[in-house]
This record gives C-alpha cells, sequence and structure tokens, in this order.
C-alpha cells in the first residue's frame, strides 16, 4: 500500500514545529515513523502535512536533576537502552526495551512516538506508569505537566491536545531500598506483548513494604496500575509470602479480548502467571540486595 499524497515540512526547533503544527488543521508529527509510516500505507491516517521532529536536537538529551532525570521525547529506545544514567537509576528501563521489536526499530523508535501512539501493549506506556513519570508537553500558548496516571486514556488515545508536542519526561529517583522487575509473553522475540508486567517494590529499614507499583499491560484498553495487589503487599514484610492474593482481584481489574495470538482466557492465565513472577523476582532482587 501507499499513503495518500502529503507535504512534507523539516524543522530544527520546537518553535517552528509549533507553529507548522497550529496553521494546519490536518498536520502530524513524525519521530521516528515506526509507527505513523505504517498507519500511513495503510491509510489509516492520511495526514496533509508532516512535520519531521526528528532533528530538534534539544530533544534528544537525558539531564539528570538532584530528585529527577529528564529525557527528551526523541531518546530512541537504542539510545535509552544505552544511557549510563538511566542504566544507573532505573535499570527496568533497558530489560524492557530490549523487548521492543528489531534493532532497526529500536534504532529509530522514541520514547515520544511511542507513548503518544498509546498502543497498551508496548513496553514505553507500562514503564512511565510503573516510574510514576510525568509528561511535559508544550502548545504555542501553554506548558503543563500531565502525571502518567491521567496521560492515556484508552487504545491509542491520549490526554494530548492536536497543538501539543511531548517535550520531555520527567522520572522521579527512587528513595527507599528497592527491587524492580519486568516481564511478558510474545508470540515470537521482538513481536508485541500478549502480557507484559512491571513491579517495584520499595522497602523501609525495618524490611517492611513502604510503597508498590504494579502494573500490566496487554490485558486492557490501556496499562493498568493494579492498586488492589499494591494495598495487599503495602505493610508486608518483605519475607513474607507476598502472592497469596485472591486471584479473582486481579481478574476484576482485566479485560482482555481473545485475538489472533492468544484467547481472552489463556491471556487471563498469563497474567497471574507474569504478575506472581514479577512480583517474586522483585522480591528476591530485594534481599539478594539486603544480604549483599
Ligand atoms: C514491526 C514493528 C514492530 C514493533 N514492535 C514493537 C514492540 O514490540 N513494542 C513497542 O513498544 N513498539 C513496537 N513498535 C512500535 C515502535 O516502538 C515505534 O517506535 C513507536 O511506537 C513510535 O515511535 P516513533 O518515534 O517511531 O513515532 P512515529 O511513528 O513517528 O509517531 C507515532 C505517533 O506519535 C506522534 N508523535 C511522535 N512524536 C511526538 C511528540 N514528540 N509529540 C507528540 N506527538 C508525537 C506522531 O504524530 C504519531 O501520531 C513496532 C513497530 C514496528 C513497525
Amino acid at each position: 500500500m501507499k499513503p495518500s499524497p502529503f507535504n512534507y515540512l523539516n524543522v530544527t526547533t520546537i518553535e517552528n514545529a509549533l507553529d507548522a503544527l497550529s496553521s494546519n488543521d490536518n498536520a502530524r508529527l513524525i519521530a521516528g515513523g515506526q509507527s505513523l509510516v505504517p498507519m500511513m500505507n495503510f491509510r489509516l491516517a492520511q495526514p496533509d502535512l508532516i512535520i519531521d521532529i526528528s532533528n530538534i536536537n534539544e530533544l534528544k538529551n537525558v539531564t539528570e536533576e538532584k530528585d529527577y532525570v529528564e529525557i527528551g521525547s526523541l531518546l530512541t529506545h537504542t539510545n535509552a537502552i544505552n544511557s549510563i544514567c538511566l542504566k544507573k537509576y532505573f535499570p527496568v528501563i533497558s530489560n524492557a526495551l530490549k523487548n521492543v521489536a528489531h534493532h532497526t526499530i529500536r534504532n529509530q523508535g522514541t520514547v515520544g512516538g511511542s507513548i503518544a501512539n498509546a498502543d497498551p501493549a508496548s513496553e514505553w506506556p507500562l514503564l512511565i506508569n510503573l516510574l510514576d513519570c510525568s509528561i511535559k508537553v508544550k502548545s504555542k500558548k501553554n506548558t503543563r505537566e500531565i502525571p502518567a496516571t491521567k496521560f492515556f486514556e484508552s487504545h491509542f488515545v491520549t490526554n494530548l491536545k492536536e497543538n501539543e508536542i511531548i517535550i520531555s519526561i520527567k522520572i522521579p529517583k527512587i528513595q527507599n531500598l528497592y527491587g524492580w522487575s519486568f516481564h511478558e509473553e510474545s508470540p515470537r522475540e521482538g513481536d508485541f506483548a500478549i502480557v507484559e508486567t512491571g513491579v517495584i517494590i520499595e522497602i523501609e529499614n525495618n524490611n517492611i513494604i513502604k510503597n508498590a507499583n504494579i502494573i500490566i499491560g496487554g490485558v486492557d484498553e490501556k496499562v493498568i496500575k493494579l492498586n488492589n495487589i499494591e494495598n495487599f503487599i503495602i505493610g508486608m514484610n518483605i519475607n513474607e509470602d507476598l502472592c497469596k492474593f485472591d486471584e479473582k482481584i486481579v481478574l476484576t481489574n482485566i479485560h482482555p479480548i481473545s485475538d489472533n495470538h492468544s484467547s481472552e482466557e489463556y491471556k487471563k492465565h498469563l497474567s497471574i502467571v507474569l504478575l506472581k513472577k514479577a512480583i517474586n523476582s522483585a522480591k528476591k532482587q530485594i534481599l539478594s540486595k539486603l544480604n549483599d
């Protein structure tokens, strides 16, 4: 398939991109093109104007501040995997992103494009929720920060307005001793996940769980934060069995549907299996840190 005819504009500043976006009714930004180009080829997207933002260098940085790390929206999956700063503070990012597609796609695809695309089986939307990030977006008249919990609305739908650009993502540093894990199951290496889970567990000095973030993707219209399971394990001692929760509480929070890859029943089964695996991996990591 070929895309419908379109005009192309290359910009090198945020201001020029915002000007072009606000003065054209049917314009689309293009970053890595790894989702937009296939959509255009299938004519699921038919923009009149493509605004190429991939040469705006100020959107490619990783900046460390005292309490958070800020990543530009044009950071590619590969550069995120290789970032020494991200590996130091958030090793779960490189661990999860290695599952995104293949080298060529990871070299082009960006964090901004991935979260704007909002596929509920993608790795970045899960990570953004798991790490309690906020998303900085800008229009010609306004700049705002959207918490991860409010950014994703449904399949391929976000809180982003048509005249806004994602500028950066702020990732708060985790202050307590913590364990993390990410697990996914996909039909073949590099395919989108059938189910993906991410867990972060933080403990206090007395080994009591102070905070937990438990996120699951691929089983609903957006990635889901499993508050019930988080509340179940908060306050427990890390040495206890953290997986003795009622599995029904997980199933009431997710709504998978059958597709070409697997049935609804299989996705539900996989959700429980991966969730327990992820919680136990995070716990094991904390226990090994405590024994160091
Ligand atoms: C074969 C294949 C397999 C894939 N497998 C996976 C996978 O396993 N996991 C996964 O997570 N992804 C996968 N992807 C998608 C890939 O990760 C894309 O990189 C990502 O979804 C989009 O990033 P992009 O930079 O290419 O965005 P683009 O395709 O350029 O843009 C996507 C959308 O985001 C908008 N956009 C882009 N940048 C911004 C911005 N800064 N502000 C506002 N809007 C913006 C665009 O207008 C467009 O609507 C796969 C893609 C392909 C082709």
